[in-house]
Formats: C-alpha cells, sequence, structure tokens
C-alpha cells in the first residue's frame, strides 16, 4: 500500500468500509480484509434490507462522499411514521412537525449503501482492500496487533478493528464476551408494488402472533418486514407467490390495494448482540459486532456510522496528541462515548420488541394504553421522533 498501514479492518461490511473512509479522510493508512469477491463488494446484489437512515447518519454519510453517490431514485424519504396494535382503529403518530425537518428520515437500499461504500473507499489511495480471503486469526501483543489471513499472509498494526458482522468470530478470539438475544422469530423482508399510494408514511403494525412494517419506497413501492416464528416463516418463504401476495394484502387490510410481489423474498433471523467491551488493547469493535440490533427500530447501521464518528475522533485526538492509536485509554475514549451513545436504545428496543410481540393479557393491556398515552403526551413523542431523526 501507498502510505503506512496504521489499521487493519477486519468486515468490508458498510461499518468497515465506512470508518476506512474516514481514516483516510483524517490521514491514516488503512487495509480491510473481506472474505466476499471483489466482484461482491463492487457490486452487491439487493439482499431485501431497506436500512432507514435518521438525519444525523445521512450527515455523516456525506461527510464520507457516499450520500452523493446514491441514485435519486434508491433515497426514498419518510414523513411520517405509523404504529398500529392489532387491528385497533388507535395508532401512535410520528411526524415531523415542531421539528426544522421535512422528513423524519430517508430509506436507503442495503446493497446500494455497501456500493457506495466500495466505491469511495476503493477511491482512496491509502485504503488498500483485500478480499477473497477470509481472516482465520488474530494477536495482540505490545507493540502490534496482528491479523493472520487463511492464505498465510500476517498483516500486522498499531491497531486492528473487527467490523465482522454480529456473530463477530474476531470478537470471541479475542475473548470478548456478547450478551445475545434471540427473538426465537425470523423476518421475511421483499418489495411490493401497489395500486394505491403510500402517502410516504411508514407503518409498523403489530398484530397478535406476527408483525407486519410497510416502507414507503419511491413511486407505487413498498418494502415488507414481516416478523413470525421459524416455522411459518419457512412457509411463507415457500407460499406461492398469489398467495403471499393475498396474504400480505390483506394483511394490511388492503390500505395500497392490490399488491404484487417485486424481486425475492429474503429471510433474517432475530438475534440482538450486545458486546461486553467494545475494546481491548489494540483492538476495537464497530458495528453489529460491536452491537448488532433488533431491526424494529431501525437503528443498527445508524448506530454503526455513529461509532465511526467516535472512534475516528478517538484515533485523531490520539495522533495529535502524539500518542499510541492502539493504546487502551485512547480506545477506552471510544468506548464509553458509543456505549452511552448505544445503550439505551438498544435496551429500549428490546423492551419495545418484548412489549409488542408478547400476546399474553398484561402485555397486550399494556402496549394499548402505551400508545394511547404516548398519543397525548407531546413531550414523550417529541422525545422519540428525536431519537428516529438521529437529533437526540
Ligand atoms: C431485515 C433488516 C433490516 C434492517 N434495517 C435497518 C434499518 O432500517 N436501519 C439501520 O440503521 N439498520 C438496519 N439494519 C441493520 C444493518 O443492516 C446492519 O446494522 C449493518 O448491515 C451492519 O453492518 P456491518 O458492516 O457491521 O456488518 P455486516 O453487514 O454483517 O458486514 C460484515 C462483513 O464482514 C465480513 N466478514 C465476516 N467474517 C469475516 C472474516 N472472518 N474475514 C473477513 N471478512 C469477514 C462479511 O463477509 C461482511 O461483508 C437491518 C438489518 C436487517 C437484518
Amino acid at each position: 500500500m501507498a502510505s503506512e498501514r496504521d489499521v487493519v479492518i477486519i468486515g468490508a461490511g458498510p461499518a468497515g468500509l465506512s470508518l476506512a473512509i474516514s481514516l483516510a479522510d483524517a490521514g491514516f493508512g488503512v487495509t480491510v480484509v473481506e472474505k466476499l469477491p471483489h466482484a461482491t463488494l463492487a457490486d452487491p446484489a439487493p439482499d431485501g434490507r431497506e436500512i432507514a437512515l435518521t438525519h444525523r447518519a445521512v450527515d455523516i454519510l456525506q461527510s464520507l462522499g457516499m450520500w452523493q453517490r446514491f441514485p435519486a431514485e434508491d433515497v426514498s424519504p419518510i414523513r411520517e411514521a405509523r404504529v398500529i396494535d392489532g387491528k385497533s382503529a388507535h395508532f401512535l403518530g410520528f411526524d415531523t412537525h415542531g421539528t426544522q425537518q421535512t422528513e423524519l428520515g430517508y430509506l436507503v437500499p442495503n446493497n446500494v449503501i455497501r456500493k457506495a461504500a466500495f466505491e469511495v473507499a476503493s477511491s482512496k489511495p491509502s485504503i488498500e482492500i483485500i478480499s477473497d480471503v477470509a481472516v482465520s486469526g488474530v494477536a495482540t501483543s505490545t507493540n502490534a496487533a496482528e491479523v493472520r489471513l487463511a492464505d498465510g499472509r500476517v498483516l500486522a498494526a498499531p491497531l486492528m478493528v473487527a467490523a465482522d458482522s454480529r456473530f463477530s468470530d474476531a470478537r470471541r478470539r479475542m475473548g470478548i464476551g456478547a450478551d445475545l438475544r434471540d427473538f426465537g422469530r425470523t423476518v421475511i423482508v421483499c418489495r411490493f408494488s401497489h395500486e394505491l399510494p403510500h402517502h410516504e408514511i411508514a407503518h409498523e403494525c403489530f398484530y397478535y402472533g406476527r408483525t407486519l412494517a410497510v416502507l414507503p419506497l419511491h413511486g407505487l413501492m413498498s418494502s415488507t418486514v414481516i416478523t413470525l416464528s421459524a416455522d411459518q416463516s419457512n412457509a411463507m418463504m415457500q407460499m406461492p407467490i398469489p398467495e403471499f401476495e393475498k396474504l400480505v394484502s390483506e394483511q394490511f387490510d388492503s390500505r395500497l390495494g392490490a399488491m404484487r410481489l417485486v424481486g425475492e423474498r429474503h429471510s433474517y433471523p432475530l438475534v440482538a448482540v450486545y458486546a461486553q467491551r467494545f475494546a481491548t488493547h489494540r483492538f476495537a469493535l464497530l458495528g453489529d459486532a460491536a452491537v448488532g440490533m433488533h431491526p424494529v427500530t431501525a437503528h443498527g447501521f445508524n448506530c454503526g456510522l455513529y461509532g465511526v464518528e467516535s472512534l475516528t475522533r478517538a484515533i485523531r485526538g490520539a495522533r495529535a496528541a502524539g500518542r499510541d492509536i492502539g493504546s487502551m485509554p485512547v480506545l477506552a475514549r471510544y468506548q464509553s462515548e458509543h456505549r452511552r451513545a448505544t445503550r439505551p436504545i438498544y435496551l429500549g428496543t428490546n423492551v419495545l420488541v418484548s412489549l409488542f410481540t408478547d400476546d399474553e393479557m398484561p402485555a397486550r393491556f399494556i402496549r394499548t394504553a402505551v400508545l394511547r398515552l404516548a398519543n397525548r403526551l407531546p413531550p414523550l413523542k417529541a422525545g422519540i421522533t428525536r431519537q428516529l431523526t438521529g437529533r437526540a
């Protein structure tokens, strides 16, 4: 690589590549190692995820030069969000009244984010991307972090960062535990075209036994996120398309008229993860490897970007002060800042999921009461809106 290597990042997912760009812009030399082939990174296939981005995340993506690369037709504004409980006529609504924004946030497909991240990272001379090879070992010593690749190469640097997914192998190898919460559910995500306009309103419907989120995309197109048990999800993934389309349309009370499946159905098991530490000497965790969120509050990648900001700030500050960027006092600053930023969102999301997916009587009663109460408490609604937009 052209410049000296300061940091090795494991994983060229959206979080790992965003950090690489941020560090390169701050003057550091970075190597990113990814097990996927170069062609997949350069042109990732749609994976069904439409990532809801907060305004703060948009600011970060703009500063990284990624936002500018998203095609206009792939950026869909959300003007309003409604939370519906069962078949109740009541909903808890959020909009931008009383804020300086005209949108709550924006939806961008995950593969579009990954493609833009790869393009920007590939254009920086101080970023080296090694693809098509998995990391098979990690170690740290007083003076260096060492990353061993499956082909026998060993990369050394003052710091390594693992952004290798919520099931991070590097995290385990470094002896860092994680609190895992298996929700025992699976989400099915896919796109539908429909007859009636969505008016840029996102819906989160908590029916008994399953939840359905319908997210507005450009034109007469929406993304649906269906949460259900693993058994039910297998059946729904195999269901003939006309039957599946009818079921989703009816489940959504035909608000969008007839719905037609566009593209494939994708499924993901729902497991949330919170690492017990985010750093040790010469090693830091980022993205889902640090905080793997349940997608219902749409915060996973947003939190990853907040982590990119904190970690870059800590490392840049250390260099300016002539300190070792891999030393624990430097990484401890990132760790405490990122835990403060993510812990309340993580715990709050898990409570919300428990409350809204528990079909027993006390929970049903509490959630109906919560929705009605929240509607009548403007400060509470304003607080949740700030959280949704990232302007907390
Ligand atoms: C259905 C769904 C909907 C979501 N919706 C939202 C949303 O609306 N808003 C939001 O903010 N977030 C959302 N998320 C979360 C978001 O997708 C994740 O937070 C984000 O993709 C995590 O990025 P990452 O880079 O940390 O990890 P990943 O995307 O998992 O990337 C990790 C990378 O590391 C590589 N890797 C793993 N092991 C190795 C190894 N040993 N060697 C080399 N490379 C390795 C992998 O191949 C991969 O490329 C959603 C998630 C799901 C499942």
